[in-house]
């Protein structure tokens, strides 16, 4: 008599990732064909489990859940700070500070800086804010754990560039 074989869900938890594999992200299953497996764009990995690590991949699964509801949390906030921008800027600065506690993306950025072009341009404190609100968090980003795999000089560069990009938009 066999163990039964289990499978753990994964994708690569990001700005791009979809809600759909976001809600199947460390889920474990012994019949892999419920997990999602459409031609989206999200990177994907099916890892078979041995049983003798069940109990540290159920674990694991339980920070991989955390990880996307977080994901789907930071964009609900930002979200609504995109909403409040303009109306409440105040209110906007807040969101956009939890957000970017959860992470900070660049391409995010852009876009916001992108949508809000008047309101930027005529507020500078509020440019100013942001810019120093969102260089720091990419800065601190770049001490996460999972940045820690990264070649010190890699993530250097990477922090750099990102901070100069952030400086570019809103300094
Ligand atoms: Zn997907």
């Amino acid at each position: 008599m066999g163990h039964k074989t289990y499978y753990q869900y994964y994708t690569n938890v990001n700005y791009l990732s979809c809600a759909d594999c976001l809600a199947w992200h460390g889920k474990i299953s012994t019949d892999p064909t419920r997990f999602p497996n459409r031609r989206d764009s999200c990177e994907r990995k099916i890892l078979a489990l041995e049983h003798k690590d069940i109990k540290y991949s159920r674990e694991k699964a339980r920070r991989m859940r955390a990880a996307a509801k977080a994901e789907l949390t930071r964009r609900e906030l930002l979200s609504d700070a995109r909403e409040a921008l303009g109306n409440d800027n105040e209110e906007a600065i807040d969101l956009l500070a939890k957000a970017a506690k959860i992470d900070v993306y660049i391409s995010e950025i852009e876009r916001l800086t992108r949508e809000n072009e008047e309101i930027f341009q005529s507020d500078e404190t509020l440019r100013q804010r942001l810019c120093k609100l969102f260089a720091q968090s990419y800065s601190d980003k770049f001490g996460w754990p999972r940045y820690e795999l990264l070649p010190e000089p890699m993530r250097f560069l990477r922090e750099q560039a990102g901070i100069a990009r952030i400086k570019q938009l809103l300094g």
